[in-house]
């Protein structure tokens, strides 16, 4: 939809995010680092910079030498994931923004490392965690991801 502007908050209220044109489909990874940041299943949709307003007491952990993840420094609901490289679109916590309820799933990355419980069902497209190297050679290089 053009011109669609969704609004998302954390648990406490503080932080607020407001993405313009947001790309209405959701992303699952269950890397261990996602998997051991989340506490569960890590979902996320992606968003570029320019797209994205944020206000609000936001902390940052730099989770790798590639990436951060963000969250509110008040209550700790987790915000977004980010590469460190300039420019590096957000991906954002569904979960903050009402508007996602009804977003397909359309991405399940390293799901050989899924916990059973988790094991989504659907015919979205699904890598491996070899597959997902393959084609990002960066994500191989990431310390304790796996
Ligand atoms: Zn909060
Ligand atoms: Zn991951």
């Amino acid at each position: 939809m053009p011109n669609d502007v969704i609004e998302g908050r954390c648990l406490c209220g503080a932080v607020h995010i407001t993405v313009t044109d947001p790309a209405g489909w959701i992303g699952v990874c269950h890397c261990g680092m996602c998997r051991r940041w989340s506490g569960s299943v890590f979902a996320c949709f992606g968003a570029a910079p320019a797209t994205v307003d944020i206000t609000g007491p936001v902390a940052v952990h730099q989770s790798s030498n590639l990436s951060e993840r963000a969250f509110c420094a008040t209550c700790g609901s987790h915000l977004w994931m980010r590469d460190l490289q300039d420019g590096a679109d957000y991906d954002l916590m569904p979960g903050l923004f009402e508007a996602t309820k009804d977003w397909p799933l359309r991405s399940e990355i390293y799901c050989d490392e899924a916990p059973a419980a988790f094991s989504l069902a659907g015919d979205h497209p699904k890598a491996t965690a070899e597959q997902y190297r393959r084609k990002h050679p960066q994500a191989a290089r990431v310390a304790g991801d796996a």
